[in-house]
């Protein structure tokens, strides 16, 4: 019996990918050991942290960063660090933003579920840009002028989410607002693979950049990483650290935290409640220095041969692969919902990428596949698609 048997929970088979509802991937041996080491020595939490900066700044050519909870912690952490800036008194009233910058601006088209950790701040979002191109005939989304447009002088921060085809492109986004002398934070949570992508957005220009730890890159489920410049991630780790300590013993590691720019030591901060343990600022970066070392084509070569192995198992089923860094099963059926369904509830549960179920069409990811679960889902295909 396993420990999730022991407490009555069935293991699933996670051909869906590292998504938080199916709890991410899991974690190569020499992560889990890492965490485990990480489990039987205490530390200061902000020398830790500074060590993460050093660490994360070389992996993403950012001045400093810091390991937090996950990419949507991140995005709370950076709006509230480009909110509050270096004020105590500030990063003590939030999420009452009265008499701050308390508004930040974002493409329409890129609102999203993981956006309400961004209002979580205690800032409003502006949209701007009509995406258009939904409309069929439409060919447009935003532009930069509209959100030069929209600034104001109460605009803390423009907010922009990376994917391949998000315009306009983030150079424009960066140029318009450092015009106006507003921060770019981005959310590239699923941006990785590819590896090169750790460091593009800090080369783009963005000032802040959160990427999610318990995806691609292997990290605890809960984890991720904000990067960015010095003065902001200072910003966010204070208002992430516990800070139950008097100023006079108060000594924290100046690369980190720049103890002379302070006026005082703000409470504990909005972001507390995101609290990163020393297990898993650990385990992010043994995860994260193992899939810088691995490398994309490794990987896809790796998850190629998973898809391949599956699709010689599908019998009449028709499936095809979609290559790219991480090659997909694309599986056509009569009726994708029911198939999801029947996958999920059976034995062992299978999730798969539902995405487009409703054209009939099931996606198998291969990045959370376990190589000795393989035949088993070959065979659990077979029932259902089969
Ligand atoms: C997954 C995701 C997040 C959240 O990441 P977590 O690490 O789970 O907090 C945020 N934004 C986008 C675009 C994502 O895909």
């Amino acid at each position: 019996m396993g420990i999730y048997e022991d407490l009555g929970v069935r293991p699933i088979i996670n051909a869906k990918g590292p998504s938080t509802r199916v709890s991410g991937g899991f974690l190569a041996p020499e992560v889990a050991a890492a965490m485990a080491a990480a489990g039987t020595r205490c530390v200061e939490m902000a020398e830790l942290q500074a060590a993460a900066s050093r660490i994360l700044a070389e992996a993403t050519g950012a001045e400093a960063g810091i390991v937090t909870s996950g990419a949507a912690a991140g995005l709370l952490l950076g709006t509230a660090a480009c909110v509050a800036g270096l004020d105590p008194g500030r990063m003590a009233r939030l999420p009452d933003t009265r008499g701050m910058k308390n508004e930040v601006i974002m493409i329409r088209s890129q609102r999203n579920f993981y956006d309400h950790a961004i209002r979580a701040a205690g800032v409003r979002i502006v949209e701007v840009g009509l995406p258009d191109r939904v409309a069929g005939a439409g060919v447009r989304d935003a532009e930069g002028w509209e959100i030069a447009d929209a600034i104001t002088e109460k605009t803390a921060a423009v907010v922009y989410v990376a994917t391949g085809g998000a315009r306009p492109a983030l150079e424009e986004v960066v140029r318009v607002a450092h015009g106006r002398n507003v921060p770019v934070l981005v959310d590239a949570a699923a941006q990785l693979p590819p590896a090169s992508n750790l460091k593009r957005y800090i080369a783009l220009g963005a000032d802040l950049v959160a990427y999610s730890g318990g995806k691609a890159i292997g990290g605890p489920q809960g984890s991720g990483v904000l990067c960015g410049r010095r003065e902001l991630i200072m910003s966010a780790i204070l208002q992430n650290l516990d800070l139950d300590i008097e100023w006079s013993q108060w000594a924290p590691p100046p690369s980190l935290i720049d103890k002379d720019r302070l006026i005082g030591l703000p409470p504990h901060g909005i972001g507390r409640s995101c609290k990163v343990g020393k297990e898993t600022i650990v385990g992010l970066l043994v995860a994260l220095k193992r899939f810088v070392a691995e490398g994309d084509e490794a990987r896809r070569v790796v998850y190629r041969a998973r898809v391949e192995r599956l699709a010689a198992q599908l019998g009449g089923a028709r499936g095809s692969i979609r290559e790219g860094l991480v090659p997909k099963l694309v599986i056509e059926v009569a009726d994708g919902v029911a198939a999801c369904l029947r996958l999920q509830s059976g034995n062992p549960p299978v999730q798969v990428d539902p995405s487009r179920a409703a054209e009939g069409i099931l996606v198998i990811n291969p990045v959370c596949l376990r190589d000795e679960d393989l035949d088993t889902l070959g065979r659990r295909l077979r029932e259902v698609v089969g």
